[in-house]
């Protein structure tokens, strides 16, 4: 059976994050649910200055990540 492409992951970090481990739910739906987590975590970093950007699990799939707008960056 060919799993068909996912469509894109996005994980949105809290707006003073730089460093994140996140579960890939791509991997997470291929493996068996005894598992857990394990092995479908991904860990990644991204700079404070950058808002978006991306990070690739250990099995390839492509994780979108997006920097949440801290609250009070519209009251400014
Ligand atoms: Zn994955």
């Amino acid at each position: 059976m060919t799993i068909a492409l996912l469509s894109e992951q996005t994980l949105y970090l809290p707006p003073r994050a730089t460093a994140f481990r996140a579960v890939c739910e791509a991997c997470l739906e291929s493996q068996s649910a005894s598992r857990g987590y394990l092995g479908a975590t991904v860990d990644g970093t991204l700079p404070l200055e950058r808002a978006q950007g991306s990070v690739v699990c250990s099995r390839g799939h492509a994780i979108r990540l997006v920097r949440a707008l801290p609250e009070s960056s519209y009251h400014h």
